[in-house]
């Protein structure tokens, strides 16, 4: 992670690390983007949240949800999308990485019945290695979803933590280096935490949902139609209320990034 002048850093927002205003390059504040053509539930729900509470489990004060317990906090859980996904979800999550910077839990949150998240390095289940279990990591060693045969494997495994992270943890786990790797299609980020990289290294919600959308046109028989939008559901939410910060400062919203997140 790259160092970030505290003095030009925003408080913490809800525990998510807010980008700072001061930097200014061309605006791409009020255009459009595609995060505004997705198919996501209303998030007025989240809006009428006022303020953190406290998680029922374990009492820690949070908003929307919890963090550690996974569970939704401020309102019911009947009020906020479920997403069933068309295989199961692994999240293998950094020791380091901090809890309140982690993208890949909104995805435990929206597909409750289909996600897991496990720590490195003491909690990585012991994959089967045949091909069953695919890593999301890009090499020249990861196959595209069309070249790999539909219902030939059933887990997705994704790494959530910074990049220097993730790649000393393919190349030093016996087990995420064997799994054979996917790679999806380079998309930009609207990943408002800022990184060193260019804007094609994605938050690892950003990349869980474009694997379930290039998953859903690679193998189904019906156009893609929405199916998984909602797993950006808070990562929208997040993303529109940094914005219109933005806009009330009058500041532009800056492409410059900082920090080091995967490139999937
Ligand atoms: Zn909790």
């Amino acid at each position: 992670m790259a160092a970030v002048n505290p003095a030009k850093s925003e408080a913490a927002l809800h525990g998510q690390q807010a980008p700072t205003l001061s930097d200014s390059t061309p605006a791409e504040t009020t255009a459009p983007t595609v995060l505004d053509d997705l198919r996501v539930s209303s998030t007025d729900v989240l809006a009428r949240i006022p303020k953190r509470q406290q998680c029922v489990k374990c009492k820690k004060s949070v908003m929307y949800f919890c963090y550690y317990c996974y569970g939704v906090v401020g309102c019911d859980r009947s009020e906020i999308p479920t997403v069933q996904l068309p295989v199961k979800l692994d999240v293998v999550k950094h020791v380091k990485e901090k809890d309140g910077k982690s993208t890949a839990v909104h995805a435990k949150i929206l597909a409750p019945d289909d996600v897991e998240i496990h720590a490195y390095p003491d909690n990585v289940p012991d994959y089967d290695c045949s091909g069953r279990t695919l890593l999301l990591f890009p090499g020249e060693d990861a196959r595209c979803l069309e070249d790999i045969e539909p219902g030939s494997f059933d887990r997705l495994v994704v790494i959530d933590g910074t990049w220097n992270q993730a790649k000393a943890m393919v190349r030093y786990s016996p087990v995420l280096g064997r799994l054979p790797k996917v790679a999806i299609r380079a998309q930009r980020t609207y990943f408002w935490r800022f990184q060193n990289l260019d804007d094609g290294h994605l938050a690892t919600i950003e990349a869980i949902y474009h694997f379930y959308r290039e998953y859903h046109q690679a193998y189904a028989t019906t156009p893609y139609n929405g199916e998984y939008d909602d797993l950006l559901f808070y990562f929208k939410y997040f993303y529109d209320m940094i914005q219109k910060k933005y806009r009330e400062s009058g500041k532009n919203f800056t492409q410059r990034y900082r920090g080091d997140y995967i490139r999937y």
